[in-house]
């Protein structure tokens, strides 16, 4: 079996348009509003930031950016975000992580509003996940089961197993799949016969950062891959966590990278920030 590629730039590209046209239709009501906030200079970081920048202005979101300097202190920033809390013209903010080592990641999460957590990383917002309530959903995670969606691919009664267990995108896919009625196997690093629980899997979420870790002997034929991994190879170029030549023969569906998983990311964090401010407006009208 030869897989069917999944471009997520195709996908990110039609939504990005309903996202525009929606964003149209609200322009009497409200503009949408992004506050990005950047501490230090990590290139990647940086070049994150501009992607979403750029994103948000080509579909008509208004989007603000903060750039703070590596030393600045844990309050000067909780500050800036409380700022945000209260702009009434910003209804999505993100704080760019890393963060340096001086200031607590937890404790600036936790600062921003649930209401403007468009990023889904709130302990509010991800116990709403679990719990199956409605809430800003974690962008990357969110893109994937889009995608999915997208292509018809069925989720309900397939097994799924999910190679990591980050809290921003392990966990989270997981539990999404989970909420899709798919029955859902975490491994990780400590996972005994790795091979032995892919093999099974109807449904592979790759999102271990290990290049081109997951080979052919992980997958049964036609099986669904979804490729989260974002590495560097030692020639520069992009590559992802899953063999991309040898899973495609065995797989149904892969994502490539670059092309796949990442174009969706931004392209949540859009749509959650235009569904805030869809938020607000109904709630000043209530
Ligand atoms: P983390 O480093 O936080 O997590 C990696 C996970 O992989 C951990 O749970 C770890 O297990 C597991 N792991 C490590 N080694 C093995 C192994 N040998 N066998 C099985 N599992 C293993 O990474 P993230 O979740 O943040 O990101 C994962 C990848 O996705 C990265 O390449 C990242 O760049 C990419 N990414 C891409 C995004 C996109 O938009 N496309 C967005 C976010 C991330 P343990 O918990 O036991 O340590």
């Amino acid at each position: 079996m030869t897989a069917s590629i999944i471009s997520g730039k195709e996908v990110a590209a039609s939504l990005r348009n309903e996202i525009k046209l929606e964003v149209q239709e609200w322009k009497d009501n409200v503009t949408p509003g992004l506050a990005v906030i950047l501490v230090g200079d990590n290139p990647a970081s940086r070049s994150y930031v501009k992607g979403k920048e750029k994103a948000s202005s080509e579909v008509g979101i208004y989007s603000e950016l903060t750039e703070m300097p590596e030393d600045i202190s844990e309050k000067n920033l909780l500050d800036k975000v409380e700022e945000y809390n209260e702009n009434p013209a910003i209804h999505g903010i993100l704080v760019q992580l890393p963060l340096p080592d001086h200031i607590s990641e937890k404790k600036v999460i936790e600062s921003i509003s649930p209401e403007k957590d468009v990023d889904g990383f709130h302990p509010i917002s991800i116990g709403r996940m679990m719990t199956g309530k409605d809430t800003f959903l974690p962008c990357t995670p969110f893109g994937i089961l889009k995608m999915l969606k997208y292509k018809d691919i069925e989720i309900e009664g397939k097994h799924a197993v999910v190679i990591g267990r980050s809290n921003i995108v392990g966990k989270p896919v997981g539990q999404l799949l989970l909420n899709e009625n798919a029955t859902v196997t975490y491994c990780h690093s400590r996972t005994a016969d790795l091979p032995y629980y892919t093999a099974q899997a109807d449904i592979v979420i790759a999102a271990t950062g290990i290049a081109e870790f997951i080979t052919k002997e992980h997958v049964k034929d036609g099986a669904v891959v979804i490729d989260v991994g974002m590495n560097r190879k030692e020639d520069g170029k992009l590559c992802g966590d899953v063999a991309f030549e040898e899973v495609k023969e065995k797989a149904s569906y892969l994502t490539p990278v670059p092309g796949g998983v990442g174009p969706m990311t931004i392209t949540m964090l859009l749509y959650n920030t235009l569904q805030s401010a869809k938020k607000f407006v109904n709630k000043d009208k209530r």
